[in-house]
């Protein structure tokens, strides 16, 4: 995901913000000029631990989907914090976990790869609530100490001696701070947004004023059926789906659901076609009115195994 002219001395010109003039940074800085911050920081942990959740609530708006299954975020999605005096730009990944399939091999290597020199912040987010595991170890040796910050998520589902236990535990991950938030409730977030923000440099706008997100609209729209459907179907089901939209001539969104088997089929589908009508009306509860959502549903066997599927879905 490295676009060029995002970042460095390829930035678009016109998306660079009113304190990047050349000659008005660093050293050379105008005495009285507010400082803008910017870079990019990215959020790495187990699966569920509540990455997305972080990202939505930071950015106070939805850029990530969020399920109570593990692996939902599949691809890397960035996110924009955009304030007058800073933006940051976030990388929410997938978790990262033991792949046991093609598909999970490629969600690791985007979350791997969302932290390379570029990366100005690392987050590592560890749930309060779960004994620190080899995956939490597994993941952090990807985190470079100095930049990264430890986020203990969940703190409203622990006590205060869990808490306190977790951070000391967390503290032998040798990062170079600690914060105990709850996504959900925003506990916590103020201080750790102030902190991300603190160790930006200077910089210019990456992304114009008011971004929030660089999620394309089509790929958003399917990872909005995928959330639905990830709500209503159980178990094996949430690994087995993927969702791309195939065709996009507004108000007409088509979006096919992809399942491994015929029976899936018919669970994605619902008695007398339930189930995708549940789907279809909460996603055009999110997105502008007048949306028309077709949703279809075909049978790929092994879409998770064979690349050329893999490509199509964008991973
Ligand atoms: P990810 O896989 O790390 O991106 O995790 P998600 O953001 O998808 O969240 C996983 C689950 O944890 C979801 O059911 C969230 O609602 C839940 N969750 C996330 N943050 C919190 C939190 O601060 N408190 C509680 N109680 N639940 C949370
Ligand atoms: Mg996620």
């Amino acid at each position: 995901m490295n676009e060029p002219g995002l970042r460095g001395p390829n930035a678009v010109a016109g998306l660079r913000g009113p304190n990047a003039v050349a000659g008005l940074r660093g050293p050379n800085a105008v005495a009285g000029l507010p400082l803008f911050r910017s870079g990019f920081a990215t959020i790495l942990g187990r699966p569920n631990v509540g990455k997305s959740t972080l990202l939505n609530a930071m950015l106070g708006s939805k850029v990530s989907i969020v399920s109570d299954k593990p692996q939902t975020t599949r691809t890397q999605v960035r996110g924009v914090l955009d304030r007058p005096d800073a933006q940051v730009v976030f990388v929410d990944t997938p978790g990262i976990h033991k792949p046991r399939t093609p598909a999970g091999e490629r969600f690791n290597a985007a979350a791997t790869s969302a932290v390379d020199d570029d990366v100005d912040v690392v987050l590592l987010v560890i749930d309060a609530t779960a004994p620190l595991g080899t995956g939490d170890r597994f993941v952090t040796r990807r985190v470079p100490a100095e930049r990264g910050l430890c986020v203990v998520n969940k703190v409203d589902k622990a006590s205060r001696a869990q808490v306190l236990g977790q951070l000391a535990a967390a503290a032998e991950l040798g990062l170079a701070e600690y914060f105990p938030v709850s996504a959900v409730k925003g506990t916590g977030l103020d201080a750790l947004v102030e902190a991300i923000v603190a160790r930006m440099p200077e910089g210019p706008r990456y992304y114009p004023e008011g971004t929030v997100t660089d999620v394309p609209d089509a790929f958003w729209v399917a990872e909005l059926v995928r959330e639905q459907l990830l709500a209503v179907t159980r178990e094996e089901l949430p690994h087995s789906i993927a969702c791309r939209v195939t065709e996009w001539e507004w108000p007409r969104i088509r979006c096919e659901i992809l399942v491994e088997r015929e029976s899936q089929k018919g669970i994605v589908i619902g008695r007398g076609g339930e189930v995708l009508k549940k789907v279809g009306t909460a996603v055009r509860g999110q997105l502008p009115d007048g949306a028309f959502l077709d949703l279809v549903v075909r049978v790929e066997p092994d879409w998770q195994r064979r690349p050329h599927a893999l490509d199509r879905l964008g991973f």
